[in-house]
């Protein structure tokens, strides 16, 4: 049986951006049927007990990620409940610590850079198409362990990007709503291909690539 969990969301209560009470996260998650919600807030560590007990309250699992921010841009973490701030500047040292940790590492909207939010192309606005293959090539798509596909605040030409490195780096690609209030939870999700029970379930699948990205919106 498959699972489907929002991989990327973020709270009031870690993210200075979203205006999402984490009970509404969770309760927003329940309603679209959901199996389970990754909470990513920015450079912020959620205690897995507090998590814990919103999964027995509410029936859907609670996990948690950072979303960290680097000079190589932002970077979703799984499976590590410790702060990584002082590792950000150091892309070798963050992964191999993140390794350490048994956690996974997941270039977040890789190309959100090139693309910003706008649903212009960048010759309407201007500027030089991107070169994908070209792209790839940093070093940030070898440390990490995947990248992000669908990303519910991405346009389709950032998508697009996104799914044609998945290719080239010969990667899965995770999926999330990356939602700040309840209405875009679960716009983009991860589907699993194999029940998931717990966290470390999660992070065993993430490694092993038993999943692809879906949009459901
Ligand atoms: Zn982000
Ligand atoms: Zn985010």
């Amino acid at each position: 049986m498959s699972m489907e969990f929002d991989l990327h969301t973020h709270s009031s209560q870690g993210s200075a951006c979203s205006r999402m009470l984490v009970w509404d996260l969770v309760q927003a998650a329940c309603k679209k049927g959901l199996d389970g919600v990754c909470i990513t807030d920015h450079d912020f560590c959620w205690d897995p007990r507090e998590l814990a007990k919103l999964y027995s309250e509410s029936g859907v699992q609670v996990y948690s990620g950072i979303e960290l921010s680097t000079p190589v841009g932002e970077i979703l973490v799984y499976g590590v409940h410790q702060s990584l701030l002082h590792l950000r500047g150091d892309l070798p040292k963050l992964a191999l610590r993140v390794k350490e940790l048994g956690g996974v590492m997941v270039v977040a909207h890789p190309f959100r850079i090139e693309f910003g939010l706008s649903m212009l192309s960048r010759e309407e606005r201007g500027m030089k198409a991107i070169d994908v293959e070209e792209m790839c090539k940093r070093s940030v798509f070898s440390y990490a362990d995947t990248l992000e596909i669908y990303n519910g605040r991405s346009s389709w030409r950032e998508i697009k990007a996104a799914q044609k490195a998945a290719e080239i780096l010969n990667k899965k690609g995770t999926g999330g709503s990356d939602a700040h209030s309840t209405l875009s939870v679960g716009a983009c999700v991860t589907v699993f291909d194999y029940p998931i029970v717990n966290e470390t379930q999660l992070i065993t699948q993430l490694r092993n690539g038993s999943y692809h990205a879906k949009k459901r919106l």
